[in-house]
């Protein structure tokens, strides 16, 4: 039985102030442990270490949006995994569309930074996604095969518990749009099956998340499919009372 996996993307919001308030609410103002869920945030690579203290005594992960693949180096702007690493993150969000589309991230260099993670010790969530043209022309399929194969070139089968894939629809990103449960699910079945040609039956134990614009209003429904182990939540996850009702909604799902 998987646990359910939610992860709060807070992208470019997020100042230090911002940030202590947000965590307050969710850790210690609220600070319950779910049954049958896991729980992360991801705040800007600044408040990282503010994160780290004011998450010290919750169950709640730390997590990162990006990272280089490289160690160390002249990478001016760069974040190495062993930076991350030394402020306690958990998970790194990796080939997020927002880093395809917009700094130009192919699934190669998101390859090498999955593997960069996982030498750390750091749990990538490797997203993935179809653009709504490549949804409209019935390439969906074909997209996240591809973008899975080469993404996660650079992992063997004992990284595989380590792994998490957060299924994306480009158009469903911040925009209000969500698959239904069943186009998701279907997507997510295909993904399961991808993952099970690489690594086998360890692919039954992968975390598969949803992430589109869930709201408390859609989560239930979404994480009660049987191949979607929670969700990569934006916007929803800087509203402490919004984020709080989708971790609820992932454990009563998780009781089904
Ligand atoms: C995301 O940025 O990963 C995301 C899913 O955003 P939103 O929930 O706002 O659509």
């Amino acid at each position: 039985m998987r646990n359910k996996l939610i992860v709060g993307n807070w992208k470019m919001y997020g100042t230090v102030k911002e940030t202590r308030k947000l965590i307050f609410q969710l850790a210690v103002q609220w600070g319950k442990r779910c049954d049958g869920v896991e729980v992360g945030v991801c705040p800007p690579f600044t408040s990282l270490f503010v994160a780290r203290d004011e998450l010290k005594e919750s169950h709640l992960r730390l997590g990162a949006q990006n990272c280089h693949h490289e160690p160390k180096g002249a990478f001016t702007g760069e974040i190495s995994p062993e930076m991350l690493s030394e402020l306690g993150c958990y998970y790194v969000i990796l080939g997020h569309s927002e880093r395809r589309t917009l700094f130009g991230e192919s699934d190669e260099v998101v390859s090498q930074k999955v593997r960069a993670a996982l030498d750390w010790k750091i749990e990538p969530i490797v997203c993935v996604g179809e653009t709504a043209a490549q949804r409209e022309s019935d390439e969906t399929e074909a997209v996240l095969a591809r973008q899975l194969e080469a993404s996660l070139a650079s992992t063997m089968p004992e990284d595989a518990p380590h792994i998490n894939i957060a299924y994306e629809p480009v158009w469903a990103i911040g925009t209000g749009k969500t698959a239904t449960p069943l186009m998701a699910q279907s997507a997510h079945s295909f993904i399961r099956g991808q993952l099970r040609k690489k690594f086998g039956n360890l692919a039954d134990g992968m975390t598969i998340q949803y992430g589109g614009s869930v709201k408390p209003q859609n989560a239930f429904e979404l994480f009660s499919q049987p191949d979607i182990d929670g969700g990569l939540i934006g916007g929803a996850s800087l509203d402490a009372e919004a984020f709080i009702d989708i971790i609820e909604a992932a454990s009563s799902a998780s009781q089904r």
